[in-house]
């Protein structure tokens, strides 16, 4: 639900949001902010790589991800890529300690994972992967997680911290091409994992999962998807 007219939006709004206040906000790359919020509980509690909704305007809402949730389940960190054009990305940018925000909690399946995963994404994914290696690393019954995320080259080492075993590309001007890269030069050892999430840009996606399917040899129901974002679109 990218747009809506502003009475649908606000009725959205009070049913599925919960109060919250920006509690810090840094910048920790060119092109990567962490907020932290206090939230309101949510009744299922927030989970890390949970995806959430923020309404940037009268009639816009932008989907991101719980990155990291504290124990009490009333503070949670978001990581903004700021890397679009568009209105949720500048109001991303703007947020600041104190000011006062709704997050919409859908209570949306987290991805379970399976002994070895394979992750596969871009900057818009960071804060989703990292809750998602997080919390399988609390469960014995996970392997290690590894995979490769494309993002611009400045900002490479300040992810590298955030996520460990996990390659960070220098993003090409071609969505996807960096990632895709790696999966063809890395194919010998695609054989080791148990099952793959790939996020991100959307007709990257199609590509990723289809050099998977025919040449690493996952099966079809070991992949899943979800895109973030598609060229030419806005809000997905
Ligand atoms: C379930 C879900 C969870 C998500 N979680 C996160 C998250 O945790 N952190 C995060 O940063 N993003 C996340 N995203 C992606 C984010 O919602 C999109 O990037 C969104 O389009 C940004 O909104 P915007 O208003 O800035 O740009 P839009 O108005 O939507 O788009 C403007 C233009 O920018 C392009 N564009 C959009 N996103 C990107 C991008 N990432 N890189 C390059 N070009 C882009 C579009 O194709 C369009 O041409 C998530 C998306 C979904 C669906």
């Amino acid at each position: 639900m990218p747009s809506m007219p502003g009475l649908l939006a606000t009725i959205t709004e009070k049913s599925f949001g919960h109060r919250a206040a920006v509690t810090a906000a840094e910048r920790i790359s060119p092109h990567f902010l962490t907020v932290d919020l206090r939230v309101e509980p949510l009744k299922s509690g927030w989970k890390a790589g949970q995806d959430i909704q923020f309404r940037i305007d009268n009639n816009t809402f932008r989907h991101y991800s719980v990155m990291a949730v504290d124990e009490a389940g009333t503070a949670i960190s978001v990581l903004f890529h700021l890397g679009a054009d568009g209105p949720g990305s500048r109001w991303a940018a703007a947020l600041d300690v104190g000011r006062e925000v709704v997050v919409l909690g859908m209570n949306t399946p987290v991805p379970s994972r399976q002994g070895n995963h394979l992750y596969l994404g871009d900057g818009s994914a960071v804060g989703t992967i990292r809750g998602l290696v997080n919390r399988a690393a609390g469960q014995d019954t996970h392997g290690p997680a590894s995979g490769a995320v494309e993002a611009p080259v400045e900002d490479r080492s300040a992810l590298v911290d955030l996520l460990p075993g996990i390659e960070i590309l220098p993003a090409a001007t071609i969505p996807g091409a960096a990632v895709a890269e790696w999966i063809e030069a890395t194919l010998d050892e695609a054989v080791r994992y148990d099952a793959a999430s790939l996020f991100g840009h959307a007709q990257s996606i199609q590509r990723q999962r289809r050099i998977l399917l025919t040449r690493a040899g996952l099966a079809r129901k070991a992949i899943s998807t979800k895109p973030y974002w598609a060229t030419g679109k806005t809000g997905l």
